[in-house]
């Protein structure tokens, strides 16, 4: 299975991500994950990175297509994986098609988590991620007081990119050149719609029925 999972930042796209590649057993690839690596760790892509993503721009085309090539060129990834955050733009999606393409295959679905603006804010404001597993966890919806993880003990940290004004550059950059996606990928017939309100067991309950005539 290759899997893109599309929808506005604080749609639930990580947190579904975490279940989805693992009932699938298919490696999660985030784009946003692997700059957050790299901003951690220092390195020349990372402080490259960091001054889009403090802004709540995309990182440039070239650098983050680089990544992924690399990213998709790894064993792991030779039967199938799930895209998170990739592509966030319409040529972005048109470089990955000739990418798989090289490598003689091609995406089998695109599933888009559609929720309201307002549920997205209520969910960026709350966010909470692991620093050492990377679980994601929400301050009110998990009723987390104590910022600890309670998956595997390490501690809890807020994105930088989710203070409020950056989340509202976020979304803007979302309807702009992310939303295009959706007529992209439903003229190629591989776009699947979820309902993304509601718990997160229950719309990965329906994120998996969704994407059940796909699984081969
Ligand atoms: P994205 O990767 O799309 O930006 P996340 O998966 O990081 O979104 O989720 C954003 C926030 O919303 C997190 O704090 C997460 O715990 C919370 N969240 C995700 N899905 C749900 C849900 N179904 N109900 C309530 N909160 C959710
Ligand atoms: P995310 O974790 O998906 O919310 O991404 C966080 C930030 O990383 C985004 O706001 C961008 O600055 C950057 N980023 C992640 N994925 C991409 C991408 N495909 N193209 C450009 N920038 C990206």
């Amino acid at each position: 299975m290759r899997l893109v999972l599309v929808g506005p930042p604080g749609a639930g796209k990580g947190t579904q991500a975490q279940f989805i590649a693992s009932n699938l057993s298919i490696p999660k690839i985030s784009t946003g994950d692997i700059f957050r690596a790299n901003v951690s760790g220092g390195t020349e892509l990372g402080k490259l990175a960091k001054e889009y993503m403090d802004r709540g721009d995309l990182v440039p085309d070239e650098v983050t297509i680089a990544m992924v090539r690399d990213r998709l060129s790894e064993d792991d990834a030779r039967d199938g994986f799930l895209l998170d955050g990739f592509p966030r733009n319409v040529p972005q999606a048109e470089i990955l098609k000739k990418m798989l393409a090289e490598f003689g295959v091609a995406l089998d679905v695109v599933l888009e988590l559609v929720v309201d603006e307002d549920e997205v804010v209520r969910r960026l404001a709350g966010r909470r991620t692991c620093g050492r597993c990377g679980r994601i966890w929400h301050v009110d919806f998990d009723d987390k007081k104590d910022d600890i993880c309670d998956a595997c003990g390490g501690s809890l940290y807020q994105r930088d990119d989710d203070k409020e004004e950056t989340v509202r550059r976020r979304l803007e950059v979302y309807q702009e050149q992310t939303a295009p996606l959706v007529s992209f990928y439903a003229e190629e017939k591989i776009l699947v719609g979820v309902d993304a309100a509601g718990p997160v067991e229950e719309v990965t309950r329906r994120a998996m029925e969704a994407l059940a005539p796909h699984v081969g």
